[in-house]
């Protein structure tokens, strides 16, 4: 037991432990009898990717996200996969004859000696986390053993071929663009019907990318599997319809929210695929700016008051959110949230979901946590005047609520809210900030070239209403490391309107969006245009991405 008990003092050192929260780890761990490190992330206190990097720091090997980096076949297929198992590594890379490994333990010498004997050579050890080693090793092996585009290709071939569509036919296909969907890490997928063709799209990362086509006799069976499995009606062609489905792939459950809507060429169906789990991460990581995130910081330590996240769908509000909650001390304040769906479980925090059917919604979880002696409360979303309401008299009366609210920047969530019904003097005194945030994809660091922006850039810049003289930006050539895409991961660009005394006095008064505006510049606040700018003057986005969410 020696190691983990050094593990709780580094984390500690490193400002992510707090003795409180290592008595309350080892109390819970005489309960179930984990190791000290396993609890630390079970209850939520640091995520397994903070202990690899407090492990890799300690052990000087480097740290590798492997969420944000293809794994090669070639190194899968230099190691079996029961071998990759029982000795507890991830095959990343294999170039040159050399193995890139990825290990959970520092210490783990029987994977640098496996590679070895694997390769004749010693592999490049990287400290990998372990819920990413759990999440992706079965799941690499898997699409290595069923090339899932392949198998899209001989499904669409035999549909081609066939003179009357089978129903088994027609499970494979569907079956394998959700699959492919997955494998993509896709967060949409479209399925729509065009005049030759269907024409499959994955959104990822933000943006459109066309997957696979396949023939129209396979139309209407692909679109009705789906319908029936999201429990809508099959019969009824020529009104949208919603619904949802769970999809189990590798013993993880998908949550797919299905629409669909009548096009000239018949029905287009989106599926939304919400995952479940992600990397849990910290104010300080989301991207913003280093001031920008103290004063976050001090934001969500205030003990009443509201606080929104504005932002389209897909623009990481949620991710944002829960980042916020685990500044909160959970040990010291009674956290409740209600979310569409809970899209991750937070250990001590209690979490409701909405639930249409039964009548449980945004609103009623309001009035009803009230009763059960609150400190902070996360409304998932507030899209009706009750809701709006609710936040305001929690807020009131001493409670710090959090929210989302679709808006395109921060300072049109006063007008939303008045427009909802809200009274403007309850408004000012009760709203503390309203964050703006939008997603935009990392350039790879692998492959990134400087250049001098075209004249055809600079033009779209001003377009935009972006004034900045930029002589010098970056961009990704592609290349193995980022799938040739040029990019890898994403990164926030945000904008935060604090409400101080000043805007207080222009929201009661019932001020323009104009002079809201006026005052916020004066003191300083930076919009999201500019933050996007500053990231590409640092080298961390491209002007296209800037242009893309934000233009
Ligand atoms: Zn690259």
């Amino acid at each position: 037991m020696a190691e983990p008990k050094r593990l709780g003092d580094l984390l500690k050192e490193q400002g992510l432990l707090t003795d409180h929260k290592i008595n309350v780890a080892i109390e819970q761990q005489k309960i179930t009898n984990d190791l000290l490190g396993v609890t630390f992330i079970k209850l939520g206190f640091v995520s397994s990717a903070e202990v690899a990097k407090a492990l890799s720091e300690q052990a000087g090997i480097p740290y590798l996200n492997l969420y944000e980096h293809p794994i090669a076949d070639e190194a899968l297929r230099k190691v079996p996969k029961d071998v990759a198992e029982r000795v507890g590594f991830m095959p990343i890379d294999y170039k040159e004859g050399r193995l890139s490994i990825g290990i959970i333990n520092p210490s783990n010498v029987l994977a640098v000696d496996t590679a070895t004997q694997l390769t004749n050579m010693a592999p490049d050890v990287y400290v990998i986390d372990s819920d990413a080693f759990y999440d992706l090793l079965d799941r690499a092996y898997f699409f290595l053993q069923h090339p899932v585009l392949a198998r899209l290709a001989s499904a669409v071939d035999a549909i081609k071929k066939a003179s009357t569509v089978s129903a088994a036919q027609i499970s494979t296909l569907t079956e394998l663009i959700i699959t492919d969907a997955i494998r993509r890490n896709a967060t949409d997928l479209h399925i729509t019907p065009e005049k030759q063709a269907v024409h499959v799209f994955y959104r990822i990362d933000g943006v459109l990318q066309h997957g696979h086509c396949y023939p129209k006799t396979g139309q209407n069976g692909v679109i009705s599997k789906i319908k029936v499995m999201a429990e809508l009606d099959i019969a009824e062609q020529r009104l949208p319809q919603d619904g949802s489905f769970s999809f189990t792939f590798l013993n993880k459950t998908y949550e797919m929210r299905v629409s669909t809507i009548p096009t000239i060429y018949g029905e287009n169906v989106v599926i939304r695929i919400l995952s479940g789990s992600g990397p849990l991460v910290r104010l300080s990581s989301l991207g913003f700016a280093a001031e920008d995130t103290r004063l976050l910081d001090a934001l969500f330590k205030k003990p009443y008051g509201i606080i929104l996240i504005t932002g389209p769908t897909g623009s990481g509000k949620t991710t944002s959110l829960y980042a916020a909650l685990r500044e909160i001390n959970i040990l010291e304040k009674n956290v409740l949230t209600v979310e569409d769906p809970v899209e991750y479980r937070l250990s001590l925090v209690k979490q409701t979901a909405v639930n249409a059917k039964s009548g449980y919604d945004f609103a009623m979880a309001g009035r009803n946590f009230m009763r059960q002696d609150p400190d902070v409360i996360l409304l998932g979303e507030i899209r009706d005047t009750e809701t709006a309401k609710i936040a305001v008299r929690a807020s009131v009366t001493g409670h710090l609520v959090m929210s989302t609210l679709h808006t395109n920047d921060a300072i049109s969530a006063i007008p939303r809210l008045i427009d909802l019904g809200v009274d403007r003097f309850l408004l000012s005194s009760s709203l503390l900030a309203v964050i703006s945030q939008r997603l935009v994809r990392k350039i790879c660091p692998h492959c990134k070239t400087a250049y001098r922006p075209t004249e055809d850039e600079q033009h779209r810049l001003k377009f935009a209403g972006i004034d900045d003289q930029i002589t010098t930006a970056f961009k990704g050539a592609g290349c193995s490391n980022c799938n040739s895409k040029g990019y890898i991961g994403r990164t926030v660009i945000g904008e935060i309107l604090v409400v101080d005394d000043e805007i207080k006095d222009l929201v009661s008064t019932g001020a323009s969006i104009k002079s809201i505006k006026e005052a916020a510049t004066g003191k300083g606040m930076r919009f999201l245009r500019e933050d996007g700018m500053r990231n590409v003057a640092k080298g961390i986005t491209t002007i296209d991405e800037i242009l893309r969410v934000a233009g």
